[in-house]
């Protein structure tokens, strides 16, 4: 690797809004995800949601409207 023209490469954590933390690697620096490995329900075959911002709703509501405008 030739020097200078990399950015520092830092050990990273990864804050997940589930409260699970990964330790990694990343040239950013204190990440925080909505949605991790060990909470996507793919991975925990469970249908749960960490919806903080409301914007699930937000978009059910604006899904809502569309329909009863047809
Ligand atoms: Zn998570």
């Amino acid at each position: 690797m030739k020097k200078d023209i990399h950015p520092e490469y830092n050990k990273t954590t990864i804050q997940c809004a589930c409260g699970n933390s990964i330790e990694t690697g990343s040239t950013a620096k204190d990440i925080r995800v909505e949605i991790c490995s060990s909470c996507h329900p793919f991975f925990t075959g469970k249908q749960k949601l960490i919806d903080s911002a409301g914007r699930i709703e937000r978009f059910r509501k604006k899904y809502e409207k569309f329909q009863g405008a047809k």
